[in-house]
């Protein structure tokens, strides 16, 4: 998998989130901090329209085009462009290989699978079946390219979602790689990395550390599942 950022990424959220805010009260919007610190105290009160106006613009390389579909599902909020099976040549298309196919014994009839595979998307094209045709015979784990734009108030959702034990394994590592990537920009990614870029189980962690709670049926024991939690003293 690889993760690049391109485009216009928002350099300094909070303070864009504090200064866009600002304007609701006529406040001051050049002093930074007080820019940084509205934004908290927004975010904190879940005000969250003003999330939509930090970007985050990405290239995604080598995830495959299974995962990329879920990728693409967060349809709120964000732009998708992906590579094209019409016109890109998939002749040597590469693709994941999951922790269960990784194993001696698997690994070679996977392997021996995807060959195959791409033998007979080679055949047709060879017998002038255009590439958009012979594309119906790749497989859904080929790895795709796409370019991503999305708001902050949909990554929250998404990494919500996909941060949690019940997401796909490949989608759940690319939110984790997603997540140290921006939160490596600088102390405000940090921040909001550290906050809110949390399994839902978590997404009211940071404003009290005892509200953390599933409501996932298949729950994975991290937190309660809500049923079992008594959030009103009775
Ligand atoms: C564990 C797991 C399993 C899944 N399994 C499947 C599956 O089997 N099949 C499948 O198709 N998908 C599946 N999904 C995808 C899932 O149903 C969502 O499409 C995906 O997670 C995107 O989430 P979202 O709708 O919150 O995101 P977005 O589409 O980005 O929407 C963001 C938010 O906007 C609001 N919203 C979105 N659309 C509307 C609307 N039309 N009207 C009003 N409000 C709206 C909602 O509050 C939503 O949370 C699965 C997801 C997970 C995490």
């Amino acid at each position: 998998m690889k993760l690049t950022l391109v485009g216009d990424t928002t350099n300094h959220p909070l303070q864009k989130i504090g200064s866009v805010a600002g304007v609701c009260w006529g406040a001051n919007t050049d002093d930074r901090e007080k820019n940084v610190n509205r934004a908290i105290s927004c975010i904190e009160s879940d005000h969250g329209r003003v999330l939509e106006w930090v970007n985050v613009e990405l290239l995604i390389e080598d995830l495959s085009a299974r995962c990329m579909r879920e990728v693409g599902r967060h349809c709120v909020g964000t732009s998708y462009l992906q590579s094209s099976t019409r016109y890109v040549d998939e002749s040597n298309f590469k693709y994941y290989t999951p922790p269960s196919c990784q194993k001696d014994g698997v690994r070679e009839v996977y392997e021996k699978g995807m060959k195959n595979i791409a033998e007979f998307y080679g055949e047709l094209i060879e017998l002038g079946v255009p590439r958009e045709d012979a594309a119906n015979a790749l497989p859904l784990g080929m790895d795709s390219k796409v370019v991503w734009k999305i708001n902050l108030r949909s990554l929250v959702n998404f990494m919500n979602k996909r941060l949690c034990s019940r997401a796909l394994l490949e989608i759940r590592q690319f939110a984790n790689e997603l997540r140290s990537l921006l939160m490596k920009i600088n102390v405000e990614w940090g921040w909001i990395g550290e906050n809110l870029f949390v399994p839902s189980c978590e997404r009211y962690k940071f404003l009290n550390k005892s509200m953390c709670f599933c409501i996932e049926k298949k729950c994975c024991g991290r937190h309660p599942y809500i049923k079992d939690v008594t959030l009103v003293k009775q």
